[in-house]
């Protein structure tokens, strides 16, 4: 992505100036230069989750608006100081009392922040929650949630091991249809993204992956179908980035040849986390090809 990243993606986010923002702002996270988007991280301190969240600087020709300003803290004294786990707990408090979005904190039930461990090598990033996560409190609920389970066992991992989050926190509800989902609109997204941004930052996964169209539009901006976006490594904050199908894809397209798209590129991210790949492995779903 180059220096016009559209507004609402994270990768805007990371290309504002970093001289133009703290260091310890929640939406900055570890910062890249408007040249060099993707590039890894320099040295910095995590962003300091107790820290007001300054004005982000205006693109070149148009005012951004201040995601942020009206719900995080004024700074405090500890900012900076903790345990990555104590500071995303102090980001997760932040977030369920986060208000920004007035509809979608009218009528969810829950933030659905992300769960798992600080120190994962894997992280796992959704567009936005369903109306069962967003009954359950926790990303990846439901069948879509125990399909992906499965696959991560299958990987060697669970979901205790990878750290699980959505791009939005919310459940993006559509009115008079309980229980569907509807993408989620830009400026919830622009006001959402750097709580993700946090989150990436704290816990410095070796590699992301990207479940579904949506993350991976959120994330990069576009409108890219899956199947182009797929089985090619991209990057966001220094950290590879694998894009694959969602598993509720899987479960509405019941199909081996997907799942075994799907697993194709689970194993290119497990030969990315030192993950042993065995002939057993590369041999998943191809019967029926
Ligand atoms: S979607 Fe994100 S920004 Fe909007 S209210 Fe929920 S937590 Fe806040």
């Amino acid at each position: 992505m180059g220096a016009n990243a559209p507004a609402g993606t994270l990768h805007a986010l990371l290309e504002r100036p970093q001289s133009a923002a703290p260091a310890a702002d929640l939406r900055m996270a570890p910062t890249a230069s408007s040249s060099t988007v993707g590039a890894p991280p320099q040295a910095q301190p995590v962003p300091a989750v107790t820290q007001a969240a300054a004005p982000l600087p205006a693109a070149a020709s148009k005012p951004v608006p201040r995601p942020g300003a009206s719900v995080l803290p004024p700074p405090s004294p500890q900012a900076g100081e903790g345990t990555a786990a104590q500071r995303m707990e102090a980001l997760r408090t932040l977030a369920v009392a986060c208000t920004q979005c007035p509809n979608l904190a009218a009528a969810r039930a829950q933030v659905v922040f992300g769960q798992g461990s600080v120190e994962a090598a894997l992280m796992i990033i959704g567009e936005a929650p369903g109306a069962e996560e967003d009954q359950e409190g926790r990303p990846f609920a439901g069948e879509a949630g125990e399909l992906l389970e499965k696959m991560l066992k299958v990987m060697g991992l669970s979901m205790g091991a990878v750290y699980a989050t959505s791009v939005l926190k919310c459940h993006p509800f559509v009115p008079g249809e309980p229980g569907a989902l509807r993408p989620p609109h830009a400026e919830e997204l622009e006001r959402c993204l750097p709580y993700l941004a946090a989150q990436i930052s704290l816990v410095q996964p070796k590699v992301i992956v990207a479940l579904g169209a949506g993350a991976m539009h959120a994330l990069f901006g576009g409108k890219t179908p899956m199947g182009s976006l797929r089985s090619q490594w991209h990057e966001v904050q220094g950290i590879p980035v694998m894009p694959t199908f969602h598993p509720r894809y899987l479960l509405r397209n019941d199909d081996v040849r997907e799942r075994r798209k799907v697993w194709e590129d689970l194993m290119q991210v497990m030969e990315r986390l030192g993950l042993t790949v065995t002939e057993r492995h590369r041999s998943f779903f191809l019967k029926g090809a």
